[in-house]
């Protein structure tokens, strides 16, 4: 116990956890950028998605010489349908994310896309077919209008506005002083922690992708703020296949399944009502904890 106060592992831990939101940014901007300067296997195909199912296969993974993160992951994401990823911080959800826009390659197994192994199609394909959206609302420099295109570059205005109506946004942007125009970013304007969300949504939405990678935010907004991201983001997962990691529980019952990780592992899978069900299982206990289920899927966890 005396260890967690040290001021050295505290220095160490939180250089980890920039080093984290750094990756989430790189993942936003890769994601993003469709320039197909990445290296391709030789032949590799284009995706062809239909139902937009992944699937992944006994998937283990390390962070280079680093010790294994994911021990033989399998779990089915069903096109159209929410997967909740549940579990304490360090479990190995937001590394199941990132492997997902090929952001690393697993040492094995393999993740499929309708069928497909991710590894053997085109990364400007396969991130085509991708929207994701962090914890942390990034803006660049640049208009709102520009902050939304960044999600596809060739939207037109009425593809951009669009994407901000459904996002909740239209209304707070047409207040701003410039509208559309109105720069934001470190020069620009302020905007509040859930316009910023909103905006981060509209991007994603504009890109109009079917499978959505979503890392739900931790930090708390005002009731106001919540309620309208909470509808942007509904908005954003309608008619999608989600892979959502769960903070909040609303987020959880509500998804079609429930994949519960630990120490690198799946350890259950099923609806709220299937996993609160069993006796002795991990997500019962977690659950019928007064509070326990939030305490151990938010706190720490910002990476
Ligand atoms: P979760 O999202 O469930 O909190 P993560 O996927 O972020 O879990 O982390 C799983 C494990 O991988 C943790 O032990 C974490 O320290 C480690 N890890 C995460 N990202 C990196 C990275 N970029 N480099 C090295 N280790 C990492
Ligand atoms: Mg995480």
């Amino acid at each position: 116990l005396l260890l967690a106060y040290d001021p050295v592992r505290r220095l160490a831990r939180l250089q980890v956890s920039l080093e984290r939101a750094a990756v989430n940014a790189r993942m936003l901007y890769e994601i993003l950028d469709t320039v197909p300067h990445q290296r391709d296997l030789p032949g590799a195909s284009r995706l062809a998605i239909t139902e937009a199912t992944v699937e992944f296969r006994h998937v283990r993974f390390s962070y280079g010489d680093g010790e294994e993160v994911l021990k033989g992951v399998s779990f089915l994401a069903e096109g159209g349908k929410t997967t909740a990823l549940v579990g304490p911080s360090g479990a190995g959800k937001s590394t199941i994310i990132s492997l997902i826009p090929r952001f690393y390659d697993p040492q094995t197994g393999v993740i499929l896309i309708d069928g497909q192994d991710i590894a053997a199609v085109t990364k400007q394909s396969l991130r085509n077919g991708l929207a994701y959206v962090s914890q942390q609302a990034y803006l660049f420099e640049g208009s709102i209008r520009d902050n939304i295109r960044y999600g596809r570059p060739e939207a037109t205005d009425a593809q951009v506005e669009e994407a901000a109506r459904l996002a909740y946004a239209h209304d707070f942007i047409l207040a701003q002083p410039q509208g559309y125009d109105t720069p934001v970013g470190e020069q620009g304007m302020t905007l509040s922690g859930g316009q910023r969300q909103r905006l981060s949504i509209a991007r994603a939405l504009v890109r109009n992708a079917p499978i959505l990678l979503l890392d739900e935010a931790t930090s708390a907004l005002d009731t106001e703020s919540e309620a309208a991201v909470q509808k942007a983001l509904d908005q954003a997962m309608s008619g999608r296949t989600v892979i959502v990691i769960a903070h909040r529980l609303s987020t959880v019952v509500n998804a079609d399944k429930i994949v519960v990780m630990n120490e690198g592992l799946v350890v259950e899978e099923g609806t709220h009502e299937e996993l609160a069900r069993r006796p002795d299982g991990v997500y019962a206990r977690l659950h019928n904890i007064q509070g326990g289920f939030l305490e151990l899927t938010a706190g720490a966890d910002a990476t």
